[in-house]
């Protein structure tokens, strides 16, 4: 699948359910959003429908996200789905790991050879004051462990820099990397509707995560662990894991783009933000051909994203992440 400016997209982001057991700052409104009905999510087997076809057309890697997609049930049944599909080689699962200990080993068993874990902070009080969600911090750290046992790999860590909630924290997520294997990505904060003013206010940029950690010590470009995303990646000598990061503001990285993305009822997003996507769960259920409207929706791509920093402008009316599986 090769778009009109000849960007290879091999790659869908499934988002399984616009729900979510947390309330990150960044992403939901404390109060949640007008959530779908289940009538109009997507059936396991019709999420599976639409990747065997994409798998057709040259579709190799799946990532299951959300909300959160581990408070969907039975989830591993999706995996196992969708590993069976020809073509299909790697399928991964991004988590706020809240629910993961129980779940790793059925999901590893499943198919998931990976995982990417949100964690905004190290401290305690601080993950539960921004996922504005007190208790969940043990659940957390109980499910990277488990991530770790099951033998995810690689587990890659996303923390947003949140200026004045975790920006000081840049250097000790640095340092775990020199032991952990963990592949450490710090991400810039994206406007969304629900977040305009902690994105104009709490912006940090990568660039200035990068100066704290040069300061830290000699790190070398690398050519980071599997994945083949947007993040550009570093190692202390000698360490374990790396630090990566991810620019959507202050670098975009569109013309790499190698995506699309499946929303919860069905709808295929050509781009994370902007209002272009198309209903390809009603013609499912008609029983139509989804390759054209699927060819289709790869020929409006858009070349980039608009996004300025406290406006919504350019996020095309999303209010959060979360309804597009991020
Ligand atoms: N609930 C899962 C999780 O948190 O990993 C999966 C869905 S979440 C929407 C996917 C990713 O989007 C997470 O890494 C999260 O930190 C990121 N995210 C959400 N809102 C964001 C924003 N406004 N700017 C940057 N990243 C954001
Ligand atoms: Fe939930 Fe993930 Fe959004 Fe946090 S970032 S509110 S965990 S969907």
């Amino acid at each position: 699948m090769r778009d009109q400016f000849g960007r290879r997209v091999e790659y869908l982001r499934i988002s399984v359910t616009d729900k979510c057991n947390l309330r990150c700052v960044y992403c939901m409104p404390f109060e949640g959003l007008d959530w779908l009905k289940r009538e109009s999510l997507l059936s396991y087997e019709e999420i599976a429908s639409v990747v065997r076809t994409m798998a057709g057309m040259g579709l190799k890697k799946v990532r299951i996200s959300g909300g959160e997609p581990l408070i969907r049930k039975d989830l591993s049944h999706l995996v196992r789905l969708v590993a069976e599909i020809p073509g299909i080689e790697d399928i991964s699962l991004s988590t706020n790991a809240v629910l993961l200990a129980d779940q790793a080993q059925d999901l590893r068993d499943a198919g998931i050879s990976r995982v990417n874990v949100s964690l905004d902070s190290l401290q305690e009080e601080r993950v539960e004051s921004i996922a504005r969600r007190p208790g969940c911090f043990d659940g957390i750290m109980q499910g990277l462990e488990a991530a770790e046992a099951v033998g995810f790999d690689p587990i890659k860590i996303n923390v947003v820099l949140i200026g004045g909630q975790n920006d000081d924290e840049i250097e000790d997520f640095a340092r775990i990397t020199r032991d952990r294997p963990w592949h450490v990505r710090f991400i810039e904060l994206m406007p969304t509707g629900s977040n305009l003013e902690l994105s104009a206010d709490n912006y940090v940029s990568c660039q200035e995560a990068l100066a704290i950690i040069r300061r830290m010590g000699n790190i070398e470009p690398v050519e980071g662990p599997a994945g083949n995303g947007p993040a550009t990646y570093f190692r202390f000598p000698g360490a374990a894991g790396t630090v990566g990061v991810i620019t959507p503001m202050s670098h975009n990285y569109c013309d790499r783009c190698n995506r699309m993305r499946l929303t919860a009822d069905g709808q295929l997003r050509p781009c994370l933000f902007g209002s272009i996507q198309t209903n390809l769960r009603d013609p499912l259920r008609a029983g139509a051909d989804l390759v054209p409207l699927i060819e289709e929706t790869l020929h409006i791509k858009p070349e980039r994203h608009y996004l300025i920093q406290g406006s919504d402008e350019g996020s095309g009316g999303l209010v959060a992440l979360s309804q597009t599986g991020g």
